[in-house]
């Protein structure tokens, strides 16, 4: 591994940290899944999920708890059970750029059985021509009391190609640049005209084995089936789909165990949002009020009333957790010239006069006293002024609840790519520098 992740990172030593984030990845190709799956090893070493629509215990309220709706998550270690006390949230999105299956999602044409998709968020959409792309998602079943339950669905394997059209039917594709209209040029094949017909849905039904006719709604997508994989003579680059913003995700989680070890008197807690792609403007999106009345409702159960609840507030901070864009080697002039990242060079706390990040001097300061706390280097982004900024969760948390942000990340390559790449020692040094920053004062 580099340098930057060395045998820092705890017990199982870089290597395998990043073999645990490649996991995380590849069992995560949707919102639902990573969920799913951050849900699930959560619960493996003691939390307790709570119910949306019961009362919370004080007991229960106390943590380590969690809580989830579709594609978001929140979840809190344990702290000294005052309603007061301070929090320290690490929020990341489960969401990526890519393509999703219509309603009516079976096409056909030419001989080709397609599937009809809508792009999801600002996908870079030459990535996903000629990939074996793998079908996931969740499928709602109408029981028939009427209730409606949710079941995941995942091909593993890929099951479907955008291809590319043939250089010689496209002579000047190299000299004049691929152009792709998303309504006619992204339709995946699955499967020829002259096979057995089946529907793209059943298949799915079949393969999350409910009965067809009993599933009247679906959120897929299609994802890169390629598993994560280490590059590089010392594999210490992680290549993988969804590190915008997974491996966020993962370094807020391992935070969170190991913050609940340590103890101390903040609260740890992990947000995963979901919708961060396409505005955040949902019911579990960052510009929802989801995460607010979580809060809250903690809060109440643990005895406090609303003033409490607001002076903890007052008290409590937040690290956006997304990536950043890594000095790209062939293209190093895109980037301001003395705020360029280097891969290996740790995570990077991202500034922005204009406030597409929420970073601000005491939170940068705050996070730069983590990373020096826990040995990790740590580097400062900032745009050219010629580009417009990507944006990220912060600014809508720091408006909606006033609280103190910090936006930071790992560099990363490609970003919305279906491919990324990251310096996977980069990402467990985010791991020591959340667990540091969660425990300062
Ligand atoms: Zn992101």
């Amino acid at each position: 591994m580099s340098e930057a992740g060395g045998e820092r990172a705890g017990d199982e030593g870089s290597g395998e940290l990043v073999r645990d984030l490649s996991r995380f990845l590849h069992g995560s190709p949707t919102p639902f899944h990573a969920v799913e799956q951050a849900a699930s090893r959560l619960l493996d070493q003691g939390w307790v999920e709570l119910a949306r629509d019961a009362a919370w215990s004080p007991q229960q309220a106390a943590g380590p708890a969690l809580v989830r709706r579709g594609g978001a998550l929140v979840a809190w270690g344990p702290g000294d059970g005052a309603p007061g006390a301070p929090l320290r949230l690490v929020g990341a999105h489960t969401d990526s750029p890519g393509l999703r299956l219509r309603p009516r999602a079976d096409g056909s044409r030419a001989g080709w059985r397609t599937l009809r998709v809508e792009v999801y968020g600002g996908a870079l959409w030459n990535s996903w021509l000629d990939r074996d792309l793998r079908l996931a998602g969740r499928l709602a079943v109408v029981e028939p009391d009427g209730g409606v339950r949710t079941v995941l669905v995942d091909t593993v394997e890929g099951i479907a190609r955008v291809p590319q059209l043939a250089i010689h039917l496209d002579r000047e594709v190299n000299s004049a640049g691929l152009r792709l209209d998303p309504q006619r040029h992204l339709d995946p094949v699955w499967a020829l005209e002259r096979g057995d017909g089946t529907g793209v849905l059943q298949y799915l039904s079949e393969l999350a084995g409910v009965e067809h006719s009993r599933v009247l709604g679906a959120d897929v997508g299609l994802v890169d089936a390629q598993p994560p994989a280490l590059l590089g003579a010392g594999r210490d680059l992680l290549a993988s789909g969804r590190l915008d913003d997974l491996s966020c995700v993962w370094a807020g989680l391992r935070c969170l165990t190991a913050t609940r070890a340590a103890g101390g008197p903040n609260v740890p807690i992990l947000v995963c949002w979901d919708h961060e792609e396409v505005g955040s403007e949902t019911s579990t999106g960052a510009a929802g009020t989801w995460l607010a009345s979580v809060l809250e409702r903690r809060a109440a159960a643990l005895g406090g009333d609303r003033s409490e609840f607001l002076r903890s507030l007052a008290a409590s901070r937040l690290v956006s957790a997304d990536v950043a864009h890594a000095v790209h080697p062939n293209h190093v002039e895109r980037h301001d010239h003395d705020h360029q990242l280097r891969p290996g060079g740790g995570p990077a706390v991202k500034h922005n006069a204009n406030a597409r990040y929420a970073t601000d001097a005491p939170g940068a300061a705050g996070f730069v006293a983590a990373c020096d706390a826990a040995g990790v280097p740590v580097q400062h982004y900032s745009h050219r002024n010629d580009l417009p900024c990507g944006s990220t969760v912060g600014p809508l948390v720091a408006a909606g609840l006033a609280l103190d942000v910090v936006g930071v990340g790992p560099p990363i390559l490609s970003m919305r790519s279906a491919r990324e790449r990251v310096a996977g020692g980069d990402v467990t040094a985010f791991v020591e520098a959340l667990t540091a920053w969660t425990s300062l004062p």
